[in-house]
């Protein structure tokens, strides 16, 4: 049974969920159902420990975050098994990439934490200001299924190095690794109170603590129409929104090829498709079209589906038999809107043991026009969506033409058109002749219905901490 994190204690609830394994949808564990008990005494144990945490030197909480990165990386094999059984992400991704990311943001923002410092200003009428940077207090950490653990860790990690304290939720289909996280996190010598979990959907545990009045800010991260009923719901508090996305993936044809192709496959494949950030709509210039259609729709047809344990496996299942509903019913409107499919679209051969489980094909659909649905909304999942385009005004009027903004990727030798796209896509990150590489000083977040806020290096200030200005005459 998984139960919630509170006050430092193990903590049951009256109700409880099952908790599927996507790739046979068997039970693999029961977990504690929280609701607005639950969250009223997370929330209370965490504004409890608030004022000795804030008050520990920074060094200090800096030495206990670079314990649990340790404890973390000493976990790999254990972590990245538990998480790929719990969100089908293959472990190839989870052990190489995803639980390590998380040590990191660990030992990232506890150095961060211990360093940072604040501005000043002497002014010519005789004032000296200079900004104080001080923790908010309890903060509400909310996190999707598609990478838990990092994401989780990606808002711990400087919440609580900055001197919050925290009650987490994380999403009802991936509760597995947290609660470990909620272990080592005990064992690294975090107090009791300075981290609370509880596990429960949205309405019953998700809307009662981003109401609660005690609750300073919120760290969201999830689909754009759940950060909208939130931003509505919470009232005066501090926002990180990181929600959905469709971005542009964008192919010229002076583009080193091999390169851009190798790229534009792990970005709409890698994760299972299930991913904030992938390059779900890949725009490609005229001239090399034909030859990138047929080349793509090889290579994807080459990407191994199947059980996520198996390190030879590239794509996984999806998270849920309703989110693979959703994924198959994208696929049957593309149909329907005229798109060409030229690779999937149905069930991948898959051995009798996993036939239960929520499987799609890599899908591929060509002469994909930017008024579909299939190009307008995230389907999130591992289907992707081919458009030509003539020039790189065309590039980026489709590349601009959706509701999000959260990333872009753009693929050209030529320097002045790299500069010029980068400054004219609505998005919070491009990346030039580049996948989605992260370094964890860059702000990430996205703009229009992707997001508001930036978290990742200082940025991660702006919701985690509370600027104060003093003014001293002179
Ligand atoms: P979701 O919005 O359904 O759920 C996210 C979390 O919010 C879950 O923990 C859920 O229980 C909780 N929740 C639901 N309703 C709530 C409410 N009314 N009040 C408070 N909490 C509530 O999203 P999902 O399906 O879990 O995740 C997929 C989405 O997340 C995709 O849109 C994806 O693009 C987005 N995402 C964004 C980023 C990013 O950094 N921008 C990263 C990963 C995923």
């Amino acid at each position: 049974m998984i139960k919630h994190l509170i006050n430092g204690k193990s903590v049951e609830s009256r109700q409880v969920f099952e908790n599927f394994n996507p790739a046979n949808n068997q039970v693999i564990a029961e977990v504690a159902s929280g609701g607005e008990a639950e969250i009223s005494a997370a929330v209370q144990a965490a504004k409890d420990a608030f004022p000795a945490w804030a008050a520990k030197p920074a060094a200090e909480r800096a030495k206990i975050m670079r314990r649990l990165g340790d404890l973390i990386t000493q976990h790999v094999p254990e972590l990245a098994t538990t998480e790929s059984t719990d969100t089908g992400q293959v472990i190839g991704q989870t052990q190489k990439a995803l639980i390590p990311r998380a040590a990191d943001n660990f030992h990232f923002f506890a150095e961060i934490a211990a360093h940072m410092d604040g501005e000043s200003y002497q002014s010519d009428t005789g004032h000296l200001n200079y900004t104080l940077w001080q923790p908010v207090g309890v903060c509400a950490l909310i996190s999707p299924w598609n990478v838990p653990f990092m994401t989780a860790t990606w808002k711990i990690a400087p919440c609580l190095a900055l001197g919050n304290t925290a009650v987490m939720k994380m999403s009802e289909f991936s509760p597995m690794s947290i609660d470990r996280l909620g272990q080592l996190a005990l064992e690294a010598g975090v107090p009791a109170g300075v981290l609370n979990i509880v596990h429960g959907f949205g309405k019953d545990a998700g809307e009662p603590l981003i109401r609660h009045p005690d609750v300073r800010a919120i760290s969201f991260t999830g689909s754009t129409a759940t950060g909208n009923r939130i931003v509505q719901q919470a009232g005066l508090k501090k926002f990180s929104m990181e929600l959905g996305g469709k971005s542009p993936f964008i192919i010229f044809a002076d583009a080193e090829y091999e390169r851009a192709l190798d790229a534009a496959i792990f970005m709409i494949f890698s994760n299972n498709g299930e991913r904030c950030t992938a390059g779900s709509r890949i725009l490609i210039q005229k001239a090399i079209y034909p030859q990138f259609v047929a080349d793509f729709a090889q290579r994807a047809a080459q990407l191994k589906v199947g059980d996520p344990l198996n390190p030879h496996n590239i794509i996984g299942p999806m998270i849920s038999p309703a989110h693979l509903q959703k994924v198959q019913r994208y696929i049957e409107i593309g149909q329907r809107e005229g798109a060409r499919l030229v690779l999937g679209g149905g069930t991948p051969d898959i051995p009798a043991e996993f036939a239960s489980g929520n499987w799609v094909q890599p899908t591929v659909f060509a002469d994909v026009d930017n008024r579909m649905l299939i190009a307008q909304d995230e389907i999130f999942g591992p289907v992707a969506c081919l458009i030509p385009f003539s020039d790189e005004a065309e590039a980026l009027q489709i590349a601009n033409d959706t509701p999000y903004g959260l990333s872009s990727y753009v693929w050209t030798e030529s320097t002045g058109r790299a500069i010029r796209m980068a400054r004219d896509l609505a998005a919070g990150m491009v990346f030039v002749n580049s996948q989605n590489v992260r370094d964890l000083r860059q702000p990430f977040g996205g703009i229009k219905g992707s997001g508001v806020g930036r978290e990742g290096g200082h940025f991660s200030f702006e919701v985690f901490a509370e600027a104060k200005n003093v003014c001293i005459s002179y």
